[in-house]
């Protein structure tokens, strides 16, 4: 029997404890405690530890630690960094296997925070119900599902009796679901390797890249008046409808996302970046004239749009300049111009597919009978840092990334099986094992 033969037995043999440790996962509520109006005591410290016994079980070398806000200053105006966050009671953890041998590192990575439970839920948010081959609970998709499938891929390699012939770092971090300072700070601590695989959910495919995502707000004055009277010229102090303004910006939006889907588009993405309004809030009464308008958009970006810095600043200009140049077009608004503000960037990545652990990871999922197909993620993940610090990077999970931060999230345990075996074929044939 080869060795891959060995450690695919025992995965089929396991099935029950690899969804029974996923079912671990679950039940322990590591809610992100952003998501709480009053501060209330994070589970991520609970779910850490339990990870831990299980690592240092399996032999794993052991690192646990918060993060440090103020030592992180040293990131200020970069990806996933807050000044003055607070983790106490929130650590970051490391399990190193095979510390020290010569071949080549292998970085398992992933969050354990999740979004909060919300409403409308069937089952149990936090108990891992399963129905009909599925899993369902807060996390079985973003991302629990897949940090379950990379434990349990190194458990199966080593409960095989075989032994890694290069270092593999099983790191899960905090404070994904709120920005991303946990995995900068996983960065910052010092650990490297040759090669990552973060295991968002991308459905089985492989994403060597995530898209980087700004949120803005627009502010756009208008003048109130009585909607139902004569108005003056605005020049003479009559009413300035700030929703008819508004569609100015609107329809030039629209202008520019025919431009975007021209020329913002990448090969492994099926589609192309735009400028999406998601909120728009505007008036007060029926009988007034709309005082301020206001455009709360998602803009998406890519790899090879980011500044020096590594995020969004070269697109933040592009969409501040064209605001103002449509503004200039527009009497009221030239002498009104509107303000944006800025509300998050997401930075992004890209690994280059001709990389031998891209290629790697796809004949790993060919070889567990999948189609191996690469495809980009429209969405952020945590990528960007361990890309930046030189480590290719892809995204790699059981769980349809539509089904995140839903009610009634699922994951099919099929996926998740199948995502045990490609971790663990990409681990043998990266790394290397020899019986032990
Ligand atoms: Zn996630």
């Amino acid at each position: 029997m080869t060795h891959e033969q060995q450690v695919m037995n025992w995965i089929d043999e396991h099935q029950e404890e690899i969804i029974t440790f996923l079912q671990q996962l679950i039940q322990i509520p590591s809610v992100n405690p952003w998501f709480f109006d009053e501060p209330a005591p994070s589970k991520e410290k609970e779910l850490q530890q339990l990870i831990s016994s299980k690592l240092e079980g399996l032999g794993a070398e052991i690192e646990m630690w918060e993060p440090d806000s103020d030592e992180l200053k040293q990131y200020e105006g970069m990806a996933g960094y807050y000044p003055g966050r607070d983790f106490t009671g929130r650590p970051n953890l490391a399990g190193t296997f095979g510390k020290g041998t010569a071949g080549k590192s292998l970085l398992l990575f992933g969050h354990i925070d999740v979004v909060m439970a919300g409403s409308k839920w069937s089952v149990d948010p936090f108990e891992g119900t399963i129905i009909d081959g599925k899993m369902y609970g807060r996390g079985t998709v973003d991302m629990k599902g897949g940090v379950a499938a990379m434990i349990m891929a190194v458990e199966a390699v080593l409960r095989s009796g075989l032994k890694l012939k290069g270092p593999v770092v099983v790191g899960t971090v905090v404070d994904e679901e709120a920005g991303g300072m946990g995995a900068l700070d996983f960065i910052h601590h010092g650990y490297r390797t040759d090669a990552c695989i973060l295991t968002e959910p991308t459905s089985l495919t492989i994403a060597p890249l995530c898209r980087g995502i700004l949120w803005g707000k627009i502010r756009i004055q208008g003048r109130s008046g009585h909607i139902e009277m004569p108005q003056a010229d605005w020049k003479d102090g009559g009413a300035v409808d700030a929703i008819k303004k508004a569609r100015v910006i609107l329809e030039a939006f629209d202008r520019l996302n025919e431009r975007w889907a021209a020329t913002k588009t990448h090969p492994y993405l099926s589609i192309p970046c735009q400028v999406h309004v998601a909120q728009l809030n505007a008036g007060e009464y029926p009988t007034s004239f709309a005082n301020e308008a206001e455009i709360v958009f998602n803009a998406q970006y890519l790899p090879r749009e980011r500044d020096e810095k590594l995020v969004g600043g070269n697109v933040k200009k592009e969409l501040i300049e064209f605001i103002r140049e449509t503004a200039m077009q527009d009497p009221w608004l030239s002498e009104h111009l509107p303000e944006i503000e800025w509300m998050v960037d997401a930075d992004c990545a890209e690994t280059d597919v001709a990389h031998p652990f891209v290629q790697t990871c796809v004949q790993s999922l060919k070889s567990v009978g999948e189609e191996g197909i690469i495809e980009g993620l429209g969405f952020h993940t945590d990528m960007g840092w361990p890309v930046n610090v030189g480590i290719p990077t892809i995204n790699f999970g059981p769980g349809d990334p539509s089904l995140a931060h839903h009610s009634d999230e699922f994951i099919p345990l099929e996926e998740l099986i199948q995502a045990v075996k490609m971790i663990a074929k990409t681990t043998i044939d990266w790394c290397g094992v020899e019986e032990a």
